[in-house]
C-alpha cells in the first residue's frame, strides 16, 4: 500500500468529482442523457451516480433577470476519476466543443453546458478552475439535484436558500 500523499510511480488517487449538465437547444434531454454516457467513457472515469433531470427557466448570470432561449434541462453526476482536476476540465470543454456549443456571448444558449462543481474535497483556484464552483450555491438547477445524489455535500439551509427557484423534476 502506497501512503497517501506519497510519491510513487502507482495509479493516480480515485476522486469523487461532481459535474454539472446543462443544455437548452435542440433536444436538450438527449443531449444531457448522451453527456451522461460521454463522461462514462472518459479516461480514467466513471459515472458512479446519475440525478433525475430537471427543468429549469433560463437565469442571468448575474441573476438579475431571465436569460434568453428555451428552458434548460439539468442533472448532476457524481463521476469517479483518476484525472487530475485540470485534465478532467480539459475533458469537459472537448465534450463542449464535440456538442458544437457556441458562445456567441455571456448566458447564449447553449448545446451543452458542463461544469465541474466539487472535486474530492478539494479547493483550487487558479486561472482557468475555481472549485468548488463560484456559483453552485444559488443555483436550485444544481443544489437539488447534486442532493437527490450526494446528500452529505448539500446543507439544508442552502436548499432553503434557493427554496424559491421554480423547478420541475423529470421522471
Ligand atoms: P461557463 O461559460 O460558465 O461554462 O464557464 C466557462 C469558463 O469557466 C472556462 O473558461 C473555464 O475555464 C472557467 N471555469 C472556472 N471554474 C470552472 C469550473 N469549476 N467548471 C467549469 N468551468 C470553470
Amino acid at each position: 500500500m502506497t501512503p497517501a500523499g506519497s510519491p510513487s510511480n502507482g495509479p493516480a488517487p480515485q476522486v469523487t468529482a461532481y459535474v454539472a449538465l446543462g443544455a437548452n437547444l435542440g433536444d436538450a434531454q438527449a443531449a444531457v442523457r448522451q453527456a451522461m454516457d460521454a463522461l462514462d467513457r472518459l479516461p480514467q472515469c466513471r459515472v458512479a451516480r446519475r440525478s433525475s433531470l430537471y427543468r429549469t427557466a433560463p437565469v442571468a448570470r448575474n441573476a438579475s433577470g431571465p436569460a434568453d432561449g428555451p428552458d434548460y434541462i439539468n442533472a448532476v453526476v457524481a463521476l469517479h476519476t483518476r484525472l487530475p482536476a485540470l485534465d478532467l476540465l480539459d475533458q469537459l470543454q472537448a465534450l463542449e466543443q464535440a456538442a458544437g456549443r457556441e458562445r456567441s456571448y455571456p448566458d447564449a444558449p447553449r448545446t451543452l453546458d458542463l461544469d465541474l462543481l466539487l472535486y474530492g474535497n478539494a479547493r483550487i483556484d487558479s486561472a482557468r478552475l475555481t472549485v468548488p464552483h463560484p456559483r453552485m450555491m444559488q443555483r436550485a438547477f444544481v443544489l437539488l439535484p447534486l442532493a437527490e445524489i450526494a446528500p452529505e455535500r448539500v446543507s439544508t439551509a442552502q436548499l432553503h436558500a434557493v427554496a424559491g427557484q421554480p423547478i420541475t423534476r423529470l421522471g
